[in-house]
Formats: structure tokens, sequence, C-alpha cells
């Protein structure tokens, strides 16, 4: 079947299609049964014609896309020259590989990544320059002719691979020499509606219009700018040889309403070009946005407009419009998967291109998380993020991963990064678990589950170092000078070893592996355009290759046509939604590419690329001229949307102002999903003065919870979201732990201090585990932790060695070298667990350690000297297993007795053994303690002198005088002693205070009083009590209000009696 070519340009519609393929049947003597082949703009485009041809029924008609077309025509070609497809892996190799020569303007950014994107498009666009025009442009700046001679070097490399546009070149000259076998069965070529027509296709239309094999559909869409491209190809085309016949069809919809088309004129206007309407058509003049089917909505936020959407297409699909005639297009690929997600919520099914790109699945998530770590220093949180967010295996399967307790136990370890201190720090964190465990003194105590559970830990830490090494010796990459090959082939083995699959895993992870091998058998063949790559080369490589989108979504003619705008071309639909129309962004700022001109100069035969601006009004204008109703939700600036708003009510206009006026317009039943349907309904509620607590969907878990949650914590009433746990407290546990478990005085002192954090921590024993983190300097943690080791080796040192001073006698030079010989070996033990920061801090922390323990010696002495005695006893415990010391006990009013354990620092005793000065160190402020000036508890807060006093009486038969106190050793400190006179242990109001407040800690943990305190607000560290707390971020940022208001309730008398009397 021989057709002189034809170009037909007007508004192409399928009806056109099919009248164009009917009528180049007709005259063949085979009829209906002659072969014709379209050519549609996109696969989507072409599935959509087929389905309006099946609707009338065709033979013998054929849809494919360009590429397909010119591949079936100029692949034997390119195959009998030797020549191979050049991939998009293969593509980047290459620029990437010349990029590494460039010198000159772009020698410095050559390894940039926007340098490589920006030589890669600036490749594209130098395809279609022919040489003499290269040359023109090479002169025009160091720039261009940098930029041109890197191509000349790209395409040299690439000389063995074949792109589209060689295809498109080698399908034309394969049609003028001896076309491929298969050819006739093609019949006649209709090019429906092509966009962005490169000089390699143009040669294969101007090829098959010389075979009078070829008609050209132009659409033209009657939109100045978005047709620009349509005067350029007229020109191109009706001039080519074997073009000879040119029809002229109306660019508007056939029977369309002429006055509600206001973007065309009456009477011929200026085009663009400066000539008169286009062969005869009516020029097209700006718009007014009146089109009586569009719909104009005015959205806060993507969500909000997304939500519309979907309404309104639940709406139109209770009506008679199936989802597959509908379609919501986009600009962003982010707002495609906005769009996917919030359909998929809503349950309404979706048809399109999947924008999830490889990289993000989980194989590929995977891939780079392997990639990541194999470039870096085993970082902790990378390789547990690793573990616990990607489908990660054992390579040999012997070992059960359990990445949320690695995670946990990781930290507990105190790993930060590096090989080293995973191996060394697993080991000592597994052996300090089986150590823990092989004191039988230590275990008579613990139940079994706690036995076992310690056990369990010892083993997953063991479990984790073998999994951590053997990851580590993998994640090695090939030596130097490896290959392509090598690289590929190890990534490959990753991917078999650690990437977990199997019966249970989804359809689109095993296409998405297969796409993962598939690219790193492409990688292999990059050797032959790049030489040997470094590890960082190929991994920036394969994360490009990575980028691509992951196939498709639903099933076409099934669900709403989800879609760029550009993809849409050519399609049909009862209804569009363009989403995401935001000023400036829709359509874009045309940019100039950085590196060549647009349109490079001198260069006639190249294609002009259209404006941006076009590209994209082109297909949204295709897409909106063919529906009956199109919808663009925006989102404009403020000026334009408050313009809008004082425009006042218009049909063709909705503004939703804000979520609640979104769920409140239309009827109930309008809603996106499920949850939105609630909402509406207790909106509705709501504003007919209905209270939201009296709905029946408040009459349950989990908003009638809430609801109660919400009112209760901001009443003054003392509740159970409060902290009351009076109504559970005779039956509870730990109202007879109170009694039947021994103490420290710290856990009473958190009650008194916070009671809510008693309970967390206490009694729903709840904590947080620290993150270890790369430290700048020694943590006042750790600094304290120190000193007190310190001191401690020394004072047992000196009490071995016989030389302790007598309580008037200063310490000598021997013991201050002993003291400092001392320090430095607990400073190389810092050192080594890497507790001590940067270097240069560190030196400067062990420098003021060492002038304070200088005048520590000083201090000491003098404070023996007060009071008469001198250093007896440190670190002794009492009422713990083995200690030497038994229980502090204290009986209550009520007969029952509270028992007491700890550990005191240092013991001081008189050489007569009658006075014993009891120490605890303290190595930061002395401020928070001022307290104990005149309160020996500090109301509750610091029990630990009065339990400390009741110890040493209970344990030193002797000592008639017990005195306690806190010493502070630092500078920071001052060296001060809080009280400044030490408590008397046996003084009757001591004892009586003590008692007294031990009474009502212990009375309000009985009784279930667990309210939160934050204590006073302090504009530079915050509240008083939180500061240090795990549940900081657990308690509402207004915790002060709320106890404001609670405190005076009558159930909370006890509590405020003891925090708030001196
Ligand atoms: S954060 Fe503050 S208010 Fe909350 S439990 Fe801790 S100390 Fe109490």
């Amino acid at each position: 079947m021989n057709t002189p070519g034809r170009l037909i340009v007007g508004h192409q519609t399928p009806e056109r299609l099919r009248d164009a393929v009917d009528s180049l049947k007709r005259p063949d003597p085979s009829g209906p049964l002659a072969p014709v082949t379209v050519v549609g703009p996109s696969n989507y485009a072409n599935l959509s014609l087929r389905h309006f041809f099946a609707r009338t029924g065709f033979v013998n008609v054929r849809f494919m896309v360009f590429s397909r077309l010119a591949e079936f025509l100029g692949a034997p070609r390119m195959a009998r020259e030797g020549r191979t497809p050049l991939t998009r892996v293969i593509e980047s190799a290459a620029v990437r590989s010349v990029a590494a020569n460039a010198s000159g303007p772009l020698g410095d950014l050559s390894r940039h990544p926007s340098t490589l994107h920006s030589l890669k498009q600036s490749f594209r666009e130098l395809r279609s320059i022919p040489p003499s025009s290269l040359d023109a442009l090479a002169r025009s700046s160091d720039l261009q002719s940098e930029t041109v001679r890197l191509y000349r070097q790209f395409k040299r490399d690439t000389s063995r691979f074949y792109d589209d546009e060689d295809l498109a070149s080698a399908a034309a000259e394969s049609v003028d020499d001896q076309p491929a076998s298969g050819f006739d069965d093609l019949g006649t070529i209709v090019f429906y509606a092509p966009r962005d027509i490169t000089p390699g296709q143009l040669k294969l239309i101007e090829a098959l219009s010389r075979r009078e094999r070829c008609v050209v559909m132009l659409d033209q869409s009657g939109d100045p700018i978005a047709d620009g491209y349509v005067y350029r190809l007229v020109n191109r085309l009706s001039s080519a040889p074997g073009t000879p016949q040119t029809d002229v069809t109306d660019p508007l919809p056939q029977g369309a309403d002429r006055d509600r088309y206001s973007y065309f004129s009456p009477s011929p206007q200026p085009s663009p070009s400066g000539r008169e309407g286009l062969l005869g058509l009516p020029a097209p003049v700006s718009a007014d946005g009146e089109g009586a089917d569009t719909h104009l909505v005015i959205a806060p936020d993507p969500n909000q407009e997304i939500r519309w959407v979907i309404r309104d297409v639940i709406r139109k699909a209770r009506g008679s419009t199936p989802f597959s005639r509908m379609a919501v297009l986009y600009r962003k690929p982010d707002y495609g998967k906005i769009v996917a997600e919030e359909m998929e919520l809503a349950g309404v099914p979706v048809a399109g291109p999947d924008q999830t790109t490889l990289a993000e699945t989980a194989v590929g998530r995977t891939l780079i998380g392997l990639m990541e770590l194999a470039d870096g220093d085993f970082q902790r949180g990378l390789v547990t993020s690793l573990l616990t967010g990607c489908p990660v295996r054992s390579p040999d399967r012997s070992i059960r991963l359990n990445p949320s307790r690695w995670d946990r136990l990781s930290k507990e370890a105190g790993i930060v990064r590096g090989i080293g201190q995973w191996r060394d720090r697993l080991e000592k964190y597994a052996a300090r678990q089986e150590e823990s465990i092989s004191d039988p003194t230590m275990t008579s105590e613990m139940s079994e589950g706690r036995l076992r559970g310690i056990r369990a830990q010892a083993e997953s830490a063991q479990e984790l170092l073998a999994f951590v090494d053997r990851l580590y010796d993998d994640l090695q990459p090939p030596a130097q000078d490896a290959s392509w090959v090598d690289f590929s082939e190890w990534t490959r083995k990753l991917v078999d070893d650690y990437v977990s699959r199997g019966s249970g895993t989804p359809e689109p992870e095993l296409n998405a592996l297969e796409k993962v091998q598939d690219i790193l058998s492409e990688l292999t063949a990059a050797s032959t355009v790049a030489p040997r790559p470094s590890f960082q080369t190929f991994r920036e490589d394969l994360y490009e290759a990575l980028q691509i989108p992951t196939g498709r979504l639903g099933e076409m003619g099934k669900g709403v046509f989800v879609a760029s705008f550009r993809i849409a071309a050519a399609m049909r639909f009862d209804a569009v939604y363009l989403v995401g129309m935001i000023e400036g962004a829709a359509p874009p700022a045309a940019r100039d590419d950085p590196l060549i001109p647009s349109p490079p100069v001198n260069a006639p035969e190249a294609r002009q690329p259209d404006s941006r601006c076009s590209r994209t009004r082109g297909p949204k204008r295709d897409a909106t001229t063919c529906p009956r109703s199109a919808a663009l939700p925006t989102r404009p600036s403020q000026s334009h949307s408050s313009e809008l708003k004082r425009m006042g009510d218009r049909d063709w206009l909705t503004l939703i102002p804000s979520a609640e006026s979104g769920l409140l317009d239309g009827d109930a039943t309008d809603a996106a999903d499920v949850l939105e349907y609630d909402l509406r309904h207790l909106l509705r509620w709501r504003t007919m003065g209905q209270g939201v607590a009296r709905h029946p969907f408040a009459a349950g878990a989990p908003l009638g919870r809430a609801l109660q949650l919400g009112s209760a914590r901001y009443s003054s009433n003392f509740t159970e979201w409060d902290g009351n746990a009076s109504s559970i407290a005779r039956e509870s546990r730990y109202r007879n732990d109170t009694i039947n478990r021994t103490h420290s005085p710290t856990r009473l002192e958190r009650w008194a201090a916070c009671p809510f954090s008693y309970f967390l921590g206490n009694v729903l024993r709840i904590g947080s585990i620290e993150t270890p983190e790369d430290i700048y300097s020694i943590s006042p943690l750790e600094r304290g932790s120190l000193i007190h080791k310190i001191l401690d080796a020394f004072m047992r040192s000196v009490a071995e060695s016989g030389t302790m001073p007598k309580p008037y006698e200063p310490w000598s030079a021997d013991h201050r070298s002993a003291l400092f010989r001392v320090a430095h070996e607990h400073f190389a033990r810092a050192e080594s667990d890497g507790v001590t920061g940067r270097p240069v801090m560190w030196e400067l922390e062990r420098a003021l350690i060492l002038a304070d323990l200088d005048i520590f010696l000083e201090r000491d002495a003098a404070l023996r000297a007060r009071f008469g005695v001198t250093p007896s006893a440190f670190e002794v415990g009492f009422g713990l297993s083995g200690s030497p010391w038994q229980e502090a006990v204290w009986r209550l009013d009520s007969g029952e007795q509270v028992r007491f354990r700890g550990m005191i620092d240092r013991v001081d005793m008189s050489p007569d053994g009658s006075t014993a000065l009891v120490i605890d160190y303290k190595t930061g402020s002395a401020r928070p303690y001022n307290g104990l000036e005149n309160d020996p508890t500090d109301r509750g807060r610091r029990l630990q002198l009065g339990v400390y006093a009741l110890a040493a009486q209970g344990s030193l038969e002797r000592a008639e005088n017990v005195r306690s106190a806190y010493w502070f050793v630092t500078t920071r400190g001052t060296f001060a002693l809080a009280p400044r006179e030490p408590v008397d242990g046996s003084s009757a109001e001591v004892r009586s205070r003590l008692g007294e407040v031990v009474g009502r800690i212990v009375s309000g943990i009985r009784s279930g009083v667990f309210p939160a305190n934050p204590g006073e607000r302090n504009a530079r560290f915050g509240f008083e009590n939180c500061g240090f707390c795990d549940f900081d971020s657990l308690c509402p940022s207004r915790r002060d209000r709320i106890w404001e208001r609670k405190r005076d309730h009558p159930a909370l008398a006890g509590y405020r009696d003891l925090i708030e009397e001196s």
C-alpha cells in the first residue's frame, strides 16, 4: 500500500486518527486487511488509542512508539556494523571518563555531580548538531570549546555503541537502501501527534515519505506558546521532499461550542512567529480562564489539594464516569508518589508509571546501605539502620539476625564507629555479661528469667560480632587496579549473600532484584568506554543507574491514570485533574543550558528545543481540550490568593482556606477515605453545637481515651492521666515493694523530686539507652567517675602501705607522687575506653584534674585536722550482697521497716574510734545542695547523708559521734562541704526529720501518688527536675502549667507538704 506522503495539521483526536487510517485502507486492494502502523507519542497513548480502536473493531493496525519503529528498521544495520545499544549505564561511565580529562573552565569542577549531569545533557543536545556547526560552537567561548572537545572524545569512546539518534538515522538509510525484512508488513506509517522530533527522526520520516509510506498528524492545541513546536515542524516537514500534500483541520473538537473556547480568536491574529495564522488557521489568543468545563481549586497544601481531587474522583465514579476515564496529571515526580499513596489509602485504583525508583526499593536501599558501609568507617548508626530498615540476611544463614536487640546492645556496648571498636567493645560487653552471672553471690539474688536474659545478651553480642566481622571482610572493595568486571562481580556477590528473599518476597521486589542484576551486568561493559574505576567511581555510576523508575502502577483501563503531563500527551479522558500548579513551577521558568547556548549557534539542522513552557503546556492542553471537565487544583501566591478570595463565589472556582473547611465541603459521604469519613461526621456534629465527647465515635478507644486524656490533663483534677494510681494501689506490687525490698536512698529521692519520673522509671521500669556518639571532650559523668576511681585507688594504696597520715599530719611529697601515678594509670584506662574526647581537649582536662588533685591533698589535710579523723575505709557497701556493713533500717510509725542499701565513698575515723566522718565525693557544682543548710534531707531530695549516717551507726559499734557530708573535691565545687556542718546522725532532730520524710515518701508511693513536678523553671537550664530525666521528651512542654493547676488537689497534700516545707 503506497500512499503519497501527507501532513495533517490541526486538533488531532482518536476519531480523526480513525478517519485517517480508514482513508489509507479504503483504496488498498486488501481493504480493511491492509496493514497500517500508528506511531503514537508514548506507550500509554498507544494503549489508549488501541482501546478506542477496539470499541469499533480494527484489523491489521499496529501501534508502536518512535524508538521501537527505529529499532525495527535500523537495528539489523547496526548489528551488521557490530554496534550495540548505548545504555544509560555506559553513557554515564563514558561521560564520567571524559570529564576526568576536562581542563580549562571545567577542570576544577570535573567530578562534581552537577557538571556530569550538565555534560550528559549537553552531549545529548549536541547529537543533533552537524560537525561544521560544532566547529563554530567551539570557537564561541573557552567553555564551549572545552565542551565540544569533550563531546568529540565521548563520541570516539562510544563509537562501538549506538543511541536513539544513530538508530533513527540507520533506519532512514535502511528505508532508502534496502528496507529490513518485515518493512512491507508495517504498511503505511501514521505518526500521530509527534513531539520533539530529532534530526534523525526527521530523516526517517523523510525516507518513509520518499517511499510514499508516511502520514504525519501534527497536533495543534490552539495555545500560542504550546503550539510553537508545531509551527516549526510544519515549516520543516512541509518543505521535506516527499511531503507534497498538507491538510489543515480545525483545531477545535468536532461540534465544539466555539464561544466556550476562548483560547481561539474568531478572527486571525498575529502568531508568535509574526505570521498571520498558520496555513489559514485562526491564530490563538491568550486565555481568560473562563473555560466552562474547567474548574479551579485553590488549596492550602498538596494533601488538601489531592484529597479534594480524590473526593471529586469518587463523586464522578459514583455517577457515570469510570475510573479509567479520569486522569490526575502532575509535573514533578514527587507529586506522583503522593497522589498514588493517597489514592491507595482511599482504595481508588490507579494506573500509570510508578515513580518509585530502583534506589527506593528494598533491594536498592540494601545495596546502597552496603555501599555506604563499604566506603565509611563502620559507623554504628549506618550498620543498625541497614539491619533495621532493609531486608538483610546472614550470608551462610547460620546467624539469625535480631536487628532491634542488636541496635540496643551496640548502644549499651558504647560503639560509635570503626571495626576495631565493634570487635573490642562487643568482646568486652559479652565478657561483662558472662562475668555478671559467674559470681554465685551475685546470682543468688537473681531470678531464673534474669539469668536467662543476661546469657542471651552475651550470646547475642557474640552473634553480632560474628556477623559484623564477616560483613566487614565482605565489604572490602576489590584491589586498586580492579576492573569494572571485578567491581560488578563483587557487588553481585554482596547482593546474593546479603539481600534477603524468599517465597514471601513481593513480586515488585523480585522484579527490582532482577533489574539490579541487569544493571550490574551492564556495568561490566563500561570497561570499553572508561578506564579501571576507583571504588567511588563505580559506586557513583551504580547509584545513578539505580535512579530509574521501577515500572508501572496498576492496570491500564482499570484505574485512574496518574502520570506526568508529558506522558499523558495525546490521551483522552472524561475528567482531568492537573495538580501541583504552583506559580512559577507550572510551567517552570526556562533555564539555559550552562554549557551550550540554546539554540546552538549556526546549527540550522539542529532540533530547536521547545521552551520548557511549551513542553509543559502542550501535553497539558492535549489532555484538557478533550475531556468534558477538567480541574486545576493549585496553590497560588498569597497576593493572588487574596485577589481570588475577593472575587467571591464563582461556579468555576473553589477556595479551600483550611483542612477543616475542606472537610466541611460537600456531603458527609464525599470522603477521600474512611478516616476522613469519620472526621467529616465529627466536624458536622460539632458545627451543630454538639460536644465531640458525646459523639458515638467517642464512646471507645482511641478517640474516647484521647479526649479523656486531653480534658483530664488540663483540668485541676488529679486523675489517672496525671499519675494518680490510687485506684490500683492496694493490689499493686510497688506498694509492697516499699517494705519488702531494700532501697537505695537515691531511689526514694527521685519520688521526692518528681513522683511521675519515679513511676515511669521505678514502677513501669521504662528507661532510655543513650546513643553513643563521637565526643568532643570527656563528659561530666565520666570525669566524676574518673576522679572517684583515682581517689579510691589512691586511698587504698596508701592504706595498704601503712603510711596513712594521722589527723593532724599533711600529705607527703611521696604521697603526692603516688596520687599522680595512680591518676596517670587511670587516665590511660579512660583513653583506651574512648571516653576522653579529642586529644587537645583531653590534654587540657587532664591538667585541670591533676591541679585539682594537688589541691585535694592540701584541703584533705585541713579537713582531717578539723574533725580529728583519718581515712579508714573506702567504697564501703551496706545492705549489698557480700558487703561488710549491714543494711540501714528505718522503722516507720506504723511499725513497718524501710530498708536501705548503698555504697559509701569514704569513712574517716578518729584514732580512738569514737568519731566517724562519712564522706560522699561530688565533682560538680555545690550550689544545688544549698538546701541542706536548712534541712538535712533538702525536702526529701537528699536522703543519702541521713541514711549513710544510719548505716555507719549500725555497723560502727564504738562510734558515738557519726557525721556525714558531701565533699566537693574540685575547683568547680570550691572544695566545699555540704552542709558546711556535716549532718549529725545521732541528733534527735535529724533522725526525726529523716523519719518524717521517709514516712511521707513511702506513704506517697504506697498510695499511688505520682504527679509530674518539673520544679522551677530556669531561663538557662530549663526545668529544675527535668534536666537529667529520661522522660523529658515524653512530658508536655507546658508541664509547669499543668502542675500549677493540680498542685492544690487534696490528694497531693502529703507531697505538697514535703516539697514546700523547709
Ligand atoms: S521530664 Fe520532668 S516532669 Fe517529666 S517525669 Fe521527668 S522530671 Fe518529671
